[in-house]
């Protein structure tokens, strides 16, 4: 079976962590392995560009920090860590050199880029010390996104195909999550917590028929175990469950995940490095269809933008009229409801949010309110079983809800309410559809 195992930043974030990394990988023969930064890097990396974008100068304590962390990890993981002592030097050289001429978004990605780059290179240093036959692949060569942000799989898959052709049939090949090119050719990336859909992208390129995703949890949970107790593992879950959930808000997965896998059929399994013989989640075509509800999530940040016009009333094209503003600004829309005189929308890309309501200003009395929570329930919420809707108001009766979503699929119910409220929604929501049942 080919299998393309991706290990995130805990998975990844010691010495420790990195020699169990080591062993998964070996014991299941997996031949690419996708690896994150080291835990705690891509935070202090965009937290440095956020200082240098404000003018806050180079946040050098910070910096020193993770070289420091990079360090201690190198001299506990390896016995001759000089090829590491150099690849450590050169890049935070490197991000200084670059922080030094910071140019903006081309700077930022360069340097966001390096915990990737480094983690990777010293997992491929420590496999060789071991004496394995272990093959770096710098991922920025393969994956490289179009015009519109898409990454072009068919480059991707015969780019993989070349260098994986150049080594013998027994090498690990080690390569990064997150970072791509773009279409200009500058360094780039998938978003934060894109190295899972690098790994499934990776894997629908090479053919795999299963795509790992190890991290520090035994697998997809019922409910976002940050907020709420007695959480426990989905065994099993459909395709569709598992992107909705992801989409809203379970931190697990990257939204994107789901689809190479749904599209070439490759089983996703969620696994716990710290506990690898825990059985985790599998995620599959058809699922596990037996409950009425199978997990929550929630989705923070998300903005609520609200159209009301008497033009609404009995017209075609106004809700045309109104996608197309938000085409332009490339925002996507999470959920919408209509009423025959408005529509509310929500969003959770805020970066054109007022030139957006500016232009729906033109087709009726627009406005937009920020700090609200997308809260989800999936599970087989059919529409001809009476109740099921009415069961997950009543579980949060006391929380205003300003949206509601449902009819769409039979899989999932999604509500808006204030993000102050969302810890609480969480928490009664399994009480009253979990445990009390
Ligand atoms: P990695 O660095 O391995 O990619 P992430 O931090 O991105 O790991 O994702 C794992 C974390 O997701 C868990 O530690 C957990 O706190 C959080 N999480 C949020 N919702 C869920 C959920 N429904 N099931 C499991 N974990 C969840
Ligand atoms: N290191 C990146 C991040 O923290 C990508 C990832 O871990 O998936 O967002
Ligand atoms: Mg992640």
């Amino acid at each position: 079976m080919k299998k393309v195992l991706k290990f995130g930043g805990t998975s990844v974030g010691s010495a420790e962590n990195m020699k169990k990394v080591a062993s998964i990988v070996l014991d299941q023969k997996s031949k690419v392995v996708v690896l994150s930064a080291m835990s705690g890097t891509t935070d202090a990396l965009v937290a440095l560009n956020a200082a240098l974008s404000e003018g806050r100068g180079i946040l050098e304590e910070k910096l020193s920090e993770l070289e420091g962390k990079y360090r201690r990890c190198t001299g506990e993981l390896l016995s001759d860590s000089k090829e590491a002592d150099t690849l450590i030097g050169d890049t935070f050289a490197f991000i200084r050199k670059t922080a030094a001429r910071y140019s903006g978004d081309k700077s930022a990605k360069a340097i966001v880029a390096q915990g990737e780059k480094m983690t990777s290179a010293i997992f491929a240093m420590y496999l060789k010390e071991c004496g394995h036959k272990a093959a770096l692949i710098d991922i920025t060569e393969a994956m490289r996104t179009d015009e519109s942000g898409a990454v072009d799989t068919a480059f991707l898959a015969s780019k993989l195909r070349e260098i994986l052709s150049q080594s013998d049939g027994d090498t690990l090949f080690v390569t990064q999550g997150f970072i791509c090119r773009d279409s200009n050719g500058d360094i780039s990336n998938l978003g934060r917590g894109g190295s899972d859909y690098s790994a499934a992208l990776i894997g629908a390129a090479t053919g795999a028929d299963e795509v790992q995703i190890w991290t520090d949890i035994d697998g997809m949970h019922n409910n976002d175990p940050r907020y709420v107790e007695g959480t426990y593992p989905i065994r099993h879950m459909s395709f569709n469950e598992a992107a909705e959930l992801a989409y809203f808000g379970a931190k697990i997965l990257h939204p994107s995940t789901i689809q190479p896998c749904r599209e070439h059929d490759i089983a996703v399994k969620l696994k716990n490095t710290l506990d690898p013989a825990a059985e985790g989640t599998t995620i599959t075509a058809t699922g596990d269809s037996s409950k009425k509800y199978h997990a929550v999530a929630a989705k923070d940040d998300i903005t609520v933008v609200r159209i009301c016009s008497a033009r609404m009333l009995l017209a075609y094209g106004f809700l045309r009229r109104v996608f197309e503003i938000f085409e332009k600004y490339r925002t996507p829309i999470d959920m919408i409801t209509t009423s025959e005189v408005a529509v509310s929308l929500t969003i959770d890309d805020n970066t054109y949010v007022e030139a957006i309501v500016e232009e729906l200003s033109a087709l009726g009395n627009a406005s937009y309110e920020r700090g609200n929570s997308i809260i989800c329930v999936v599970g087989k919420i059919e529409h001809d079983t009476p109740g099921l809707v009415a069961d997950i108001l009543d579980s949060i009766r006391e929380i205003p809800v300003k949206m509601v979503s449902y009819g769409a699929s039979s899989r999932s119910v999604a509500m808006l309410i204030n993000s102050k409220d969302k810890i609480t929604a969480l928490r009664r929501l399994n009480d009253h559809l979990f445990v009390n049942r």
